[in-house]
């Protein structure tokens, strides 16, 4: 399932930056293209973090809608699907700009006040 691949890979991330230390919480960008079910990703996440330092963290996931600029009039068009013409002058030819995302933005370690650490990564 789309949603335990995304949660392994988001684990492997914070593994990675949490160094050994215990996590308190998790901060996702999901662009909408992702499609991601947040019931299902909640459940692999705490599925897949079970045992580790990330174990019982939160997660918190910021939704990014569709953003595309287009290649005829240079416009851009925003959304929440998929867009496949330009919504100014019907053009087909566009460039995705943002919604494919799945970065994570940061990790508070519990019991240490402003821990956010790292600079965005891209887990997807
Ligand atoms: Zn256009």
């Amino acid at each position: 399932m789309h949603e335990f691949g995304v949660a392994a890979g988001v684990l492997d991330a914070v593994e990675a930056r949490a160094a050994g230390r215990p996590v308190a919480a998790v901060r996702l960008h999901v662009g909408a293209l992702q499609r991601l079910d947040r019931a299902v990703f909640d459940q692999a996440f705490a599925l897949v973090a079970d045992g580790g330092v990330a174990g019982g963290a939160e997660v918190d996931v910021v939704e990014v809608g569709v953003e595309v600029r287009c290649r005829g009039c240079g416009g851009v068009s925003t959304g929440t699907e998929l867009i496949t013409s330009c919504t100014h002058c019907g053009e087909h030819d566009l460039e995705l700009l943002a919604g494919d995302d799945l970065v994570l933005e940061s990790i508070t370690l519990d019991g240490i006040a402003c821990a956010t650490v790292g600079n965005e990564q891209e887990v997807g």
